[in-house]
């Protein structure tokens, strides 16, 4: 959609959107339901329950936990303690890439296992510690592990267990494996974002900072909230390679347990998906002084921006040099393939319902590619994911949200060491690096756009009818009813089949599938056979064949 265009003014939909519901319910719901306008202060309600009867995108606490945080880290075993149902989510369902590892793929590499204890009915009833002690000492025989996580599901806090018993009592025992446990029931939250936090409180307490080998590089940095989908760490990781910087760890896509251990090590956080990871970044802060920016490296200009940012941060001549010559040598074929799309994307719009970050970072690259976002929304968002970090004091913090435990960091007496001083910190601020901070989704997107949180299915099909986008991003359990109506999907949680999408080549390789998408009319003809209006109506259609 060209700049002079304006969006439609989505109010009536809005309208026939909660007329439907009961008042209550409509009264909720239209709090969720924003009507974008950027020069007021709009608050965005988010992270509260979803109405009961209602048909959400979200997953559970526990599938927050293990499924995204713990589930891209390679020489960890998780261990689902419930029953075999909850461990849909302890398969590799979101396509995170690993390197094999120094002993090639029979080595430590156990995300393309799931490990349950498989809880019965007679574990309900008597409990599942003994059984849980079991599978630990299995899970150790067979693949001695450096580490050992138990993630609880609902039936285990329903009955009482103590994985966290359990896991000092196995520890201890095993001696050289690190055993901790998260009570990350699905229930715990109104979504999985609750099972970020605890996941990330879990890494702080029991392994972040158990290495406290020196990094030999001169640009150390940890990159929070990238999850290697389909490969975008590697990606990332080799811009920064080409830079001369450091990655200590990744939280957590192609990650270890000895760079957990040795993250605290490093000189600057770069944070990308806030919403999942920004605990960790602010308590790495407190205990060991190092700062934290926001990044995105979705889109070629965003990745350019971001280098940019770490080589102000670092203050280095040479390292700044570097990284211009490697944004001329990358960017120009990334905006060649962004000119050749857009012969085909210009004019065309799109919604994006997906994540606590990437509905927002994705605008980026359709901006690149001359398509406007009309409407958007986050599964697990926060407000201040919507209305940026200047409305945390003002949440008001919830019965769910003190459910989850905040840890009290101090600083550690000995570990402590500021990399930056305040004064170089707030004139980095002032030259408008977002330092400790960054802006929600809304002041990104056009007047007029409807954002819309925690978005049901009722809403999504009133959506597509008013505004007949042209591709529609969310996940797969979206996937199926949007192209029935027409409209084609991309998942960005899993990328189908494509990726990378981070970095340069990631850009390039995003703007291929969304032109290849938009350009097909296939979705088009997709009609339910009774709509045919004769034999020759162009139809597809399938029938059972006994
Ligand atoms: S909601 Fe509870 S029972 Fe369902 S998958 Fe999550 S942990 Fe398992």
């Amino acid at each position: 959609m060209s700049e002079e265009m304006k969006l439609p003014d989505p109010s009536t939909l809005k309208d026939e959107i909660l007329a439907k519901y009961p008042p209550k319910i409509a009264r909720k719901r239209a709090k969720s339901m924003v009507i974008n306008d950027t020069k007021l202060d709009q608050e965005v309600q988010s992270n509260v329950r979803t109405i009961p009867g209602i048909i959400t995108q979200r997953g559970c606490t526990y599938a927050g936990c293990k499924g995204v945080v713990l589930g891209p880290t390679r020489d960890i075993i998780n261990l689902v303690h419930g029953p075999i149902g909850c461990s849909f989510y302890a398969w590799l369902t979101r396509r995170n890439q690993t390197d094999p590892g120094p002993e090639g793929p029979d080595g430590e590499n156990f995300i393309n296992y799931c490990f349950s204890t498989d809880m019965q009915d007679e574990n309900i009833v008597f409990g599942g510690e003994k059984k849980l002690k079991q599978a630990i000492q299995e899970a150790y025989d067979i693949f001695k592990p450096k580490a050992i996580g138990v993630f609880s599901t609902c039936p285990v806090g329903l009955i009482g267990d103590d994985v966290h018993a359990v896991s000092r009592e196995m520890k201890e025992k095993l001696g050289d494996c690190n055993v901790f446990g998260f009570s990350c029931e699905g229930y715990k939250g109104v979504s999985q974002s609750a099972g970020h936090h605890i996941a990330n409180n879990q890494l702080f307490r029991h392994v972040v900072g158990n290495d406290d080998t020196k990094p030999e590089g001169k640009f150390n940095i940890n990159l929070l909230g990238e999850y290697n989908i389909g490969g975008d760490g590697f990606e990332i990781d080799r811009i920064f390679k080409a830079c001369g910087i450091d990655v200590i760890c990744t939280f957590s896509g192609n990650s270890t347990m000895g760079a957990f251990e040795k993250s605290h090590t490093a000189d600057l956080n770069l944070v990308m998906c806030h919403r999942s990871i920004n605990y960790m970044a602010e308590m790495m802060e407190t205990k060991f002084g190092i700062p934290w920016m926001k990044v995105n490296f979705i889109g070629g200009d965003s990745t350019a921006k971001a280098l940019r940012k770490i080589g102000e941060y670092f203050e280095d001549e040479a390292l700044q040099a570097k990284i211009e010559e490697v944004i001329a040598e990358e960017l120009p074929k990334v905006e060649a393939r962004a000119a050749e799309a857009r012969k085909r994307t210009e004019g065309k719009m799109a919604m994006l319902f997906v994540g606590g970050s990437r509905a927002h970072h994705y605008q980026e690259l359709f901006k690149e590619l001359g398509m406007e976002t009309v409407s958007a929304g986050y599964e697990f968002g926060h407000r201040d994911d919507y209305e940026g970090r200047k409305v945390l004091p003002t949440i008001k913090v919830d019965a769910d949200s003190r459910n989850i435990e905040e840890l009290k960091i101090e600083a550690d007496p000995e570990r402590f060491n500021p990399r930056a001083s305040e004064i170089k910190l707030e004139t980095l601020q002032e030259k408008g690096l977002e330092v400790s901070d960054y802006k929600g989704m809304k002041s990104d997107m056009s007047d007029n756009s409807l954002i819309v949180d925690d978005i049901t299915h009722w809403e999504t099909e009133k959506l597509i009818e008013f505004y007949k986008p042209d591709i529609f991003c969310a996940g797969i359990k979206e996937k199926y009813v949007v192209q029935k109506s027409g409209i084609p999907l991309k998942q960005l949680h899993s990328y189908d089949y494509g990726g990378p999408y981070a970095g340069f080549e990631g850009a390039v390789n995003f703007y291929t599938d969304i032109e290849t998408m938009l350009s097909t009319t296939i979705w088009k003809k997709l009609k339910a056979p009774w709509l045919a209006t004769s034999a020759t109506d162009p139809c597809i259609c399938a029938e059972y064949v006994a």
